[in-house]
């Protein structure tokens, strides 16, 4: 009796039942939604905005000083970084932060198609792409969260660009939590962290490798890696959001 009577009530009425806030900015929702966020937070992202971007990684930059001549930063130049190129959404806070973190750990999984629109639009029209895969979590972390935002993410630019989605890369192993460590921390805890799986066919591919935040690049660098052993030709990075902030 009480499940039918649950079903009966209108939405309206929903959300006199259950008042919400926005999950963001706290101000009251005046409707039901699938996400209790509101529609100036969902819009509110915006995109990178800087002077200069380093053309292969994105980065962003005041000035010219830290790119050579074709516009490369000293990172890509050192070959640190293992991807060919990567591209993100905006800058890692604000309202681009709070909806990753309702997506990753308030497990807001109907955030996910929305967010996977502003990576739609991070990507280089330029490229073209074989395959998509997204960064995996160590099996005992995605099973703790029940998801991994970033297959989520991927399977809906997956979805969007008719590209095909393949799980071929695993986590070897569980690596102590990255937030704290350096960035010469993060590659050492992380080093040998990906190997790709066999017979995924992806020699010679052009990858599309999906990952909500990049941070100082240590995990995509690990999964480059991992990727290029397969025999990859190719590794393009999306991300979502971008925490780093380099000016020099
Ligand atoms: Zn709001
Ligand atoms: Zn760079």
């Amino acid at each position: 009796m009480a499940a039918s009577t649950f079903r009966a009530i209108p939405h309206g009425l929903f959300s006199l039942v259950f008042p919400a806030d926005c999950r963001v900015c706290e101000t009251p929702l005046d409707g039901f939604t699938r996400v209790p966020v509101c529609l100036g937070c969902l819009s509110a992202p915006k995109p990178l905005e800087a002077d200069y971007f380093c053309a292969s990684c994105n980065a962003p930059f005041q000035n010219t000083f830290p790119l050579d001549e074709n516009g490369v930063c000293g990172l890509c130049r050192s070959g640190l970084l293992g991807f060919d190129r990567a591209s993100s959404f905006g800058f890692y806070d604000g309202a681009l932060r709070s909806l990753i973190h309702l997506l990753k750990y308030s497990g807001m999984k109907p955030l996910a198609p929305r967010l996977s629109l502003l990576m739609d639009k991070a990507l280089p029209i330029d490229e073209r792409y074989d395959v998509i895969v997204p960064v995996p979590l160590h099996w005992k972390r995605r099973w703790k969260r029940g998801f991994n935002q970033a297959e989520l993410l991927a399977s809906e630019v997956s979805r969007h660009r008719g590209i095909p989605i393949s799980n071929a890369l695993r986590r070897t192993k569980a690596t102590v939590n990255q937030a704290g460590l350096t960035s010469a921390g993060r590659r050492r805890n992380i080093a040998g962290a990906f190997a790709a799986r066999e017979g995924m066919g992806l020699t010679g591919k052009r990858v599309l490798l999906i990952d909500d935040v990049f941070t100082t690049g240590a995990t995509a660098s690990a999964c480059a890696r991992a990727l290029k052993k397969a025999g990859a030709g190719h590794v393009s990075l999306l991300t979502l959001a971008r925490a780093e902030r380099r000016f020099t």
